[in-house]
Protein backbone atom coordinates (compact mmCIF):
# COMPACT_ATOMS: atom_id res chain seq x y z
CA UNK A 1 0.00 0.00 0.00
CA UNK A 2 0.95 3.61 -1.07
CA UNK A 3 0.37 5.95 1.92
CA UNK A 4 0.25 9.42 1.25
CA UNK A 5 -0.54 10.29 4.80
CA UNK A 6 0.20 9.31 8.30
CA UNK A 7 -3.13 10.02 11.34
CA UNK A 8 -0.52 10.91 14.87
CA UNK A 9 -1.90 9.66 18.17
CA UNK A 10 -1.13 11.21 21.26
CA UNK A 11 -2.36 10.48 24.62
CA UNK A 12 -0.95 12.42 27.66
CA UNK A 13 -1.26 15.53 25.91
CA UNK A 14 -4.72 15.24 25.40
CA UNK A 15 -5.67 15.84 28.79
CA UNK A 16 -4.39 19.02 29.41
CA UNK A 17 -7.50 21.34 29.31
CA UNK A 18 -7.11 25.32 28.29
CA UNK A 19 -3.24 24.15 27.21
CA UNK A 20 -3.94 21.19 24.74
CA UNK A 21 -3.86 23.74 21.83
CA UNK A 22 -0.44 24.65 23.12
CA UNK A 23 1.30 21.22 23.76
CA UNK A 24 -0.42 20.24 20.41
CA UNK A 25 1.63 22.89 18.75
CA UNK A 26 4.38 22.12 20.38
CA UNK A 27 3.81 18.35 19.30
CA UNK A 28 3.65 19.60 15.88
CA UNK A 29 6.99 21.46 16.09
CA UNK A 30 8.70 18.75 16.69
CA UNK A 31 7.06 16.41 14.26
CA UNK A 32 8.16 18.87 11.42
CA UNK A 33 11.38 19.04 12.82
CA UNK A 34 12.41 15.32 12.95
CA UNK A 35 10.90 15.44 9.19
CA UNK A 36 13.29 17.59 8.27
CA UNK A 37 15.57 14.52 8.28
CA UNK A 38 13.79 13.03 6.33
CA UNK A 39 13.56 13.41 1.79
CA UNK A 40 10.63 14.31 0.57
CA UNK A 41 8.24 17.76 1.37
CA UNK A 42 5.64 17.21 4.11
CA UNK A 43 2.48 18.73 6.12
CA UNK A 44 1.71 18.55 9.40
CA UNK A 45 -1.72 19.77 10.14
CA UNK A 46 -4.09 20.00 13.12
CA UNK A 47 -7.60 19.06 12.82
CA UNK A 48 -10.39 18.28 15.32
CA UNK A 49 -8.41 16.69 17.59
CA UNK A 50 -5.93 14.96 15.39
CA UNK A 51 -2.38 15.78 13.92
CA UNK A 52 -1.74 14.34 10.38
CA UNK A 53 1.18 14.20 8.55
CA UNK A 54 0.51 14.45 4.45
CA UNK A 55 3.49 13.38 2.07
CA UNK A 56 3.87 15.70 -0.95
CA UNK A 57 5.35 13.11 -3.61
CA UNK A 58 7.54 10.91 -2.88
CA UNK A 59 9.16 9.38 0.23
CA UNK A 60 11.03 6.74 2.34
CA UNK A 61 8.34 4.94 4.67
CA UNK A 62 10.77 3.41 6.79
CA UNK A 63 12.45 6.91 7.00
CA UNK A 64 9.79 8.66 7.37
CA UNK A 65 8.15 6.04 10.99
CA UNK A 66 11.53 5.80 11.99
CA UNK A 67 11.80 9.63 12.80
CA UNK A 68 8.20 9.97 13.92
CA UNK A 69 8.89 7.03 16.18
CA UNK A 70 11.89 9.78 18.01
CA UNK A 71 9.30 12.09 18.87
CA UNK A 72 8.21 12.60 22.64
CA UNK A 73 4.56 12.97 23.15
CA UNK A 74 3.47 10.73 19.80
CA UNK A 75 1.86 7.29 21.41
CA UNK A 76 1.08 5.93 17.42
CA UNK A 77 1.69 6.58 14.08
CA UNK A 78 -1.12 5.12 11.97
CA UNK A 79 -0.36 5.22 7.90
CA UNK A 80 -3.85 6.78 6.45
CA UNK A 81 -5.91 6.40 3.48
CA UNK A 82 -7.35 9.70 3.11
CA UNK A 83 -10.53 8.77 0.74
CA UNK A 84 -13.17 12.29 -0.84
CA UNK A 85 -16.86 10.98 0.77
CA UNK A 86 -17.97 9.72 -2.85
CA UNK A 87 -20.72 7.68 -1.60
CA UNK A 88 -20.87 4.53 0.07
CA UNK A 89 -20.92 2.24 -2.29
CA UNK A 90 -17.40 3.72 -3.27
CA UNK A 91 -16.07 3.85 0.06
CA UNK A 92 -16.95 -0.46 0.26
CA UNK A 93 -14.72 -0.75 -2.98
CA UNK A 94 -12.16 1.14 -1.34
CA UNK A 95 -12.22 -0.66 1.92
CA UNK A 96 -11.66 -3.92 0.07
CA UNK A 97 -8.98 -2.22 -1.95
CA UNK A 98 -7.22 -1.69 1.41
CA UNK A 99 -7.63 -4.89 3.10
CA UNK A 100 -6.34 -6.38 -0.17
CA UNK A 101 -3.22 -4.40 -0.32
CA UNK A 102 -2.56 -4.28 3.11
CA UNK A 103 -3.06 -7.89 4.09
CA UNK A 104 -2.00 -10.27 1.11
CA UNK A 105 -3.27 -13.39 2.94
CA UNK A 106 -6.59 -13.52 4.00
CA UNK A 107 -6.26 -16.16 6.76
CA UNK A 108 -6.96 -13.11 9.00
CA UNK A 109 -9.68 -12.35 12.02
CA UNK A 110 -11.08 -8.51 11.78
CA UNK A 111 -13.37 -6.24 13.24
CA UNK A 112 -14.78 -2.67 11.86
CA UNK A 113 -14.55 0.13 14.37
CA UNK A 114 -16.82 2.80 12.32
CA UNK A 115 -16.58 6.38 13.94
CA UNK A 116 -18.72 9.24 12.60
CA UNK A 117 -17.07 12.50 13.31
CA UNK A 118 -19.04 14.61 10.62
CA UNK A 119 -23.13 13.97 11.78
CA UNK A 120 -24.53 14.20 8.46
CA UNK A 121 -22.93 11.08 7.23
CA UNK A 122 -26.53 9.34 5.96
CA UNK A 123 -25.16 6.10 7.97
CA UNK A 124 -23.91 5.71 11.80
CA UNK A 125 -21.27 3.78 12.93
CA UNK A 126 -23.42 1.07 13.94
CA UNK A 127 -24.98 0.54 10.25
CA UNK A 128 -21.82 0.95 8.93
CA UNK A 129 -19.76 -1.50 10.88
CA UNK A 130 -21.89 -3.87 9.80
CA UNK A 131 -22.14 -3.40 6.22
CA UNK A 132 -18.49 -3.01 5.70
CA UNK A 133 -17.98 -6.01 7.88
CA UNK A 134 -20.63 -7.99 5.32
CA UNK A 135 -18.33 -6.34 2.00
CA UNK A 136 -15.44 -7.59 3.55
CA UNK A 137 -16.67 -11.52 4.05
CA UNK A 138 -18.58 -11.31 0.93
CA UNK A 139 -15.74 -10.14 -1.31
CA UNK A 140 -12.58 -12.36 1.04
CA UNK A 141 -13.87 -16.18 2.04
CA UNK A 142 -11.09 -16.73 3.99
CA UNK A 143 -11.74 -13.70 6.46
CA UNK A 144 -13.59 -14.21 9.68
CA UNK A 145 -14.81 -11.92 12.17
CA UNK A 146 -13.58 -11.32 15.98
CA UNK A 147 -15.04 -8.84 18.16
CA UNK A 148 -13.07 -9.30 21.15
CA UNK A 149 -9.58 -10.11 19.79
CA UNK A 150 -9.62 -9.19 16.28
CA UNK A 151 -5.74 -9.87 14.01
CA UNK A 152 -6.95 -6.38 12.34
CA UNK A 153 -8.90 -3.82 14.03
CA UNK A 154 -10.19 -2.01 10.58
CA UNK A 155 -10.80 1.98 11.63
CA UNK A 156 -13.18 3.17 9.29
CA UNK A 157 -13.54 7.61 10.35
CA UNK A 158 -16.13 9.87 8.68
CA UNK A 159 -14.58 13.48 9.08
CA UNK A 160 -14.43 15.98 6.29
CA UNK A 161 -12.51 13.65 4.66
CA UNK A 162 -12.80 9.38 5.62
CA UNK A 163 -10.06 7.96 7.04
CA UNK A 164 -9.43 4.42 6.96
CA UNK A 165 -6.95 2.87 8.64
CA UNK A 166 -5.70 -0.45 10.42
CA UNK A 167 -2.14 -0.22 11.58
CA UNK A 168 -0.50 1.56 14.27
CA UNK A 169 3.26 1.60 14.93
CA UNK A 170 3.92 2.27 18.69
CA UNK A 171 5.44 5.84 19.21
CA UNK A 172 7.71 6.74 22.56
CA UNK A 173 5.02 8.56 24.31
CA UNK A 174 5.99 10.86 26.68
CA UNK A 175 5.63 14.84 26.64
CA UNK A 176 6.36 17.21 23.54
CA UNK A 177 9.93 18.63 24.21
CA UNK A 178 10.00 22.19 24.83
CA UNK A 179 6.15 22.06 27.00
CA UNK A 180 8.26 21.51 30.92
CA UNK A 181 11.62 24.07 30.17
CA UNK A 182 14.95 23.06 30.36
CA UNK A 183 17.05 20.74 32.98
CA UNK A 184 21.27 20.66 33.03
CA UNK A 185 22.83 17.13 32.27
CA UNK A 186 25.66 15.86 33.97
CA UNK A 187 26.57 13.13 31.35
CA UNK A 188 29.66 10.98 31.34
CA UNK A 189 30.59 8.51 29.24
CA UNK A 190 29.17 6.17 31.26
CA UNK A 191 25.65 4.00 30.89
CA UNK A 192 23.71 5.78 33.08
CA UNK A 193 23.84 9.55 32.41
CA UNK A 194 22.56 9.12 28.64
CA UNK A 195 19.58 6.70 29.58
CA UNK A 196 18.95 9.53 32.88
CA UNK A 197 19.27 12.46 29.94
CA UNK A 198 16.35 10.64 27.78
CA UNK A 199 13.84 9.34 30.50
CA UNK A 200 13.99 13.44 31.97
CA UNK A 201 13.78 14.39 27.97
CA UNK A 202 10.65 12.33 27.55
CA UNK A 203 8.48 14.41 29.80
CA UNK A 204 8.95 17.09 27.97
CA UNK A 205 12.27 18.96 29.22
CA UNK A 206 14.77 21.03 26.75
CA UNK A 207 18.25 18.85 27.62
CA UNK A 208 21.66 21.05 28.29
CA UNK A 209 24.54 18.96 29.27
CA UNK A 210 27.99 18.89 30.80
CA UNK A 211 30.53 17.32 30.71
CA UNK A 212 33.87 17.12 33.22
CA UNK A 213 37.18 15.84 31.32
CA UNK A 214 40.72 15.80 32.41
CA UNK A 215 42.88 15.96 30.12
CA UNK A 216 45.73 14.79 29.51
CA UNK A 217 44.50 12.00 32.37
CA UNK A 218 41.24 11.59 30.09
CA UNK A 219 42.06 11.30 26.38
CA UNK A 220 40.03 13.33 23.45
CA UNK A 221 38.67 9.58 22.45
CA UNK A 222 36.84 10.17 25.93
CA UNK A 223 35.39 13.56 24.86
CA UNK A 224 34.65 12.12 21.66
CA UNK A 225 32.53 8.94 23.23
CA UNK A 226 30.59 11.49 25.42
CA UNK A 227 29.57 13.50 22.20
CA UNK A 228 28.57 10.56 20.52
CA UNK A 229 26.23 9.26 23.64
CA UNK A 230 25.16 13.31 23.62
CA UNK A 231 24.89 12.80 19.70
CA UNK A 232 22.12 9.45 20.36
CA UNK A 233 20.39 11.46 22.91
CA UNK A 234 19.75 13.79 21.14
CA UNK A 235 18.23 12.26 17.91
CA UNK A 236 14.88 12.15 20.91
CA UNK A 237 15.48 14.99 22.82
CA UNK A 238 16.49 17.56 20.11
CA UNK A 239 19.63 19.72 19.51
CA UNK A 240 22.10 19.60 23.03
CA UNK A 241 24.66 22.20 24.01
CA UNK A 242 26.89 20.40 25.48
CA UNK A 243 29.72 21.90 27.66
CA UNK A 244 32.92 20.42 28.58
CA UNK A 245 34.70 21.95 31.06
CA UNK A 246 38.76 20.95 32.19
CA UNK A 247 38.59 19.57 35.59
CA UNK A 248 41.97 18.64 35.70
CA UNK A 249 43.44 21.14 38.27
CA UNK A 250 40.22 21.01 40.59
CA UNK A 251 40.55 17.52 40.59
CA UNK A 252 44.63 17.81 40.98
CA UNK A 253 44.27 20.01 43.99
CA UNK A 254 41.64 18.68 46.06
CA UNK A 255 44.30 15.35 45.91
CA UNK A 256 46.82 17.14 46.70
CA UNK A 257 44.57 18.73 50.16
CA UNK A 258 41.69 16.40 50.84
CA UNK A 259 42.02 12.90 52.14
CA UNK A 260 42.41 10.55 49.57
CA UNK A 261 39.12 8.29 50.52
CA UNK A 262 37.07 10.95 50.62
CA UNK A 263 37.96 12.22 46.93
CA UNK A 264 35.01 11.16 44.72
CA UNK A 265 32.89 12.45 46.97
CA UNK A 266 34.43 16.07 47.23
CA UNK A 267 34.64 16.09 43.54
CA UNK A 268 31.75 15.21 43.13
CA UNK A 269 30.36 18.29 45.05
CA UNK A 270 32.66 20.39 42.43
CA UNK A 271 30.92 19.20 39.89
CA UNK A 272 27.40 19.80 40.93
CA UNK A 273 28.24 23.39 41.97
CA UNK A 274 29.71 24.29 38.41
CA UNK A 275 27.31 22.44 36.77
CA UNK A 276 24.72 24.71 38.95
CA UNK A 277 26.15 27.54 37.96
CA UNK A 278 26.53 26.49 34.17
CA UNK A 279 22.16 25.54 34.70
CA UNK A 280 21.81 29.01 36.42
CA UNK A 281 23.47 31.11 33.45
CA UNK A 282 21.60 28.82 30.25
CA UNK A 283 17.95 28.92 31.89
CA UNK A 284 18.19 25.68 32.88
CA UNK A 285 15.22 24.92 36.46
CA UNK A 286 17.05 21.59 37.27
CA UNK A 287 20.18 19.03 37.13
CA UNK A 288 20.17 15.65 35.83
CA UNK A 289 22.17 13.05 37.15
CA UNK A 290 22.74 9.07 35.98
CA UNK A 291 22.41 7.99 40.03
CA UNK A 292 20.98 5.27 41.31
CA UNK A 293 20.97 4.42 45.06
CA UNK A 294 23.82 1.93 46.13
CA UNK A 295 24.82 1.77 42.70
CA UNK A 296 28.78 2.45 44.00
CA UNK A 297 30.20 4.11 47.05
CA UNK A 298 29.57 7.44 46.07
CA UNK A 299 25.73 6.41 45.57
CA UNK A 300 24.54 5.38 48.82
CA UNK A 301 22.06 7.50 50.75
CA UNK A 302 25.30 8.88 52.80
CA UNK A 303 27.25 9.61 49.72
CA UNK A 304 24.29 11.34 48.04
CA UNK A 305 23.40 13.49 50.97
CA UNK A 306 26.50 14.87 50.81
CA UNK A 307 26.39 15.46 47.12
CA UNK A 308 23.05 16.91 46.67
CA UNK A 309 24.12 18.94 49.81
CA UNK A 310 25.80 21.92 47.56
CA UNK A 311 22.62 21.79 45.18
CA UNK A 312 20.07 25.02 45.55
CA UNK A 313 18.65 23.86 42.03
CA UNK A 314 16.16 20.27 42.03
CA UNK A 315 18.53 17.28 41.16
CA UNK A 316 16.50 14.72 39.46
CA UNK A 317 17.85 11.28 39.22
CA UNK A 318 15.50 9.31 37.20
CA UNK A 319 17.49 6.47 37.68
CA UNK A 320 17.69 6.45 40.91
CA UNK A 321 15.19 3.30 42.24
CA UNK A 322 16.98 1.37 38.86
CA UNK A 323 18.84 -1.97 38.86
CA UNK A 324 21.85 -1.79 36.52
CA UNK A 325 19.97 -4.47 34.32
CA UNK A 326 17.23 -2.66 34.05
CA UNK A 327 19.13 0.42 32.75
CA UNK A 328 21.53 -1.30 30.69
CA UNK A 329 17.74 -2.98 29.13
CA UNK A 330 17.01 1.21 28.40
CA UNK A 331 20.31 1.65 27.34
CA UNK A 332 20.21 -1.11 24.72
CA UNK A 333 17.35 -0.04 23.30
CA UNK A 334 18.36 3.64 23.23
CA UNK A 335 20.93 2.35 21.03
CA UNK A 336 23.40 3.94 23.47
CA UNK A 337 24.79 0.75 25.18
CA UNK A 338 27.52 -0.04 22.33
CA UNK A 339 29.43 3.62 22.80
CA UNK A 340 29.30 3.86 26.29
CA UNK A 341 30.74 0.55 26.80
CA UNK A 342 33.79 2.04 25.07
CA UNK A 343 36.79 1.64 27.26
CA UNK A 344 38.01 5.05 27.39
CA UNK A 345 39.25 5.99 31.06
CA UNK A 346 36.80 8.61 33.05
CA UNK A 347 37.79 11.27 35.25
CA UNK A 348 36.18 9.80 38.35
CA UNK A 349 38.32 6.52 37.81
CA UNK A 350 41.64 8.05 37.62
CA UNK A 351 41.86 9.84 41.11
CA UNK A 352 39.98 7.04 42.72
CA UNK A 353 40.79 5.89 46.25
CA UNK A 354 41.40 1.94 47.06
CA UNK A 355 38.78 2.28 49.59
CA UNK A 356 36.02 5.00 49.26
CA UNK A 357 33.75 6.27 52.14
CA UNK A 358 30.43 4.80 52.03
CA UNK A 359 29.20 6.92 54.12
CA UNK A 360 30.71 10.11 54.23
CA UNK A 361 30.56 12.29 57.61
CA UNK A 362 28.92 15.64 56.11
CA UNK A 363 30.34 17.75 58.54
CA UNK A 364 33.54 16.23 58.15
CA UNK A 365 33.77 16.57 54.46
CA UNK A 366 32.74 20.27 54.68
CA UNK A 367 35.63 20.75 57.01
CA UNK A 368 37.95 18.72 54.81
CA UNK A 369 36.68 21.10 51.92
CA UNK A 370 38.46 24.15 54.29
CA UNK A 371 41.58 22.90 53.06
CA UNK A 372 41.11 24.04 49.56
CA UNK A 373 39.92 27.41 50.55
CA UNK A 374 43.12 29.12 48.87
CA UNK A 375 42.52 28.27 45.40
CA UNK A 376 39.39 26.79 44.56
CA UNK A 377 37.69 29.73 43.73
CA UNK A 378 40.36 30.92 41.08
CA UNK A 379 40.15 27.33 39.91
CA UNK A 380 36.62 26.65 39.40
CA UNK A 381 36.60 30.23 37.52
CA UNK A 382 39.04 29.44 35.07
CA UNK A 383 37.37 26.13 34.45
CA UNK A 384 34.03 27.73 33.34
CA UNK A 385 35.91 30.64 31.59
CA UNK A 386 38.03 27.84 29.61
CA UNK A 387 35.05 25.74 29.05
CA UNK A 388 34.30 24.66 25.24
CA UNK A 389 30.78 24.69 24.17
CA UNK A 390 29.56 22.45 21.49
CA UNK A 391 26.10 22.09 19.99
CA UNK A 392 25.34 18.64 19.39
CA UNK A 393 22.66 17.04 17.18
CA UNK A 394 21.37 13.94 15.26
CA UNK A 395 21.64 14.07 11.23
CA UNK A 396 20.97 10.71 9.44
CA UNK A 397 23.48 11.70 6.43
CA UNK A 398 26.31 13.82 6.84
CA UNK A 399 25.25 16.42 4.89
CA UNK A 400 22.66 17.18 6.79
CA UNK A 401 24.61 18.07 9.73
CA UNK A 402 23.85 21.67 9.74
CA UNK A 403 20.21 21.54 9.46
CA UNK A 404 18.81 23.59 12.90
P1 LIG B 1 27.51 6.89 34.46
O1 LIG B 1 27.30 5.52 33.93
O2 LIG B 1 26.42 7.84 34.08
O3 LIG B 1 28.89 7.40 34.19
P2 LIG B 1 28.37 5.94 36.99
O4 LIG B 1 27.70 4.70 37.35
O5 LIG B 1 29.72 5.88 36.39
O6 LIG B 1 27.39 6.75 36.04
P3 LIG B 1 29.32 7.94 38.84
O7 LIG B 1 30.64 7.96 38.18
O8 LIG B 1 29.23 7.85 40.31
O9 LIG B 1 28.36 6.82 38.29
O10 LIG B 1 28.56 9.21 38.42
C1 LIG B 1 27.27 9.47 38.86
C2 LIG B 1 26.68 10.56 37.98
O11 LIG B 1 27.50 11.72 38.04
C3 LIG B 1 26.67 10.18 36.52
O12 LIG B 1 25.52 9.44 36.18
C4 LIG B 1 26.69 11.52 35.84
O13 LIG B 1 25.40 12.11 35.86
C5 LIG B 1 27.61 12.32 36.77
N1 LIG B 1 29.01 12.25 36.31
C6 LIG B 1 29.98 11.39 36.68
N2 LIG B 1 31.13 11.64 36.03
C7 LIG B 1 30.90 12.67 35.21
C8 LIG B 1 31.68 13.39 34.25
N3 LIG B 1 32.96 13.10 34.02
N4 LIG B 1 31.10 14.41 33.60
C9 LIG B 1 29.80 14.72 33.82
N5 LIG B 1 29.02 14.08 34.69
C10 LIG B 1 29.54 13.08 35.38
MG1 LIG C 1 30.69 7.35 35.31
Amino acid sequence: MEYKAFLIKYAEIGVKGKNRYLFEDRLCDQIRYALKRCDGAFEVTKSQGRIYVNADGDYDYDEVVENLKTVFGVTGICPVVQLADEGFEQLCKDVIHYMDEVYPDKNITFKVEARRARKNYPKDSMEINREIGEVLLNAFPEIRVDVHKPDVLLRIEIREKINVYSVVIAGPGGLPIGTNGKGTLLLSGGIDSPVAGYMIAKRGVKIDAVYFSAPPYTSERATQKVMDLAKIVSKYSGPITLHIINFTDIQLYIYDKCPHDELTIIMRRYMMRIAQTIAEQSGSLGLITGESIGQVASQTMQSLMATNDVCTMPVYRPLIGMDKQEIVELSEKLDTYETSILPYEDCCTIFVAKHPVTKPNLNVIRIHEKNLEERIDELVQTALDTQEVVEIKWAYTADRQNLQ
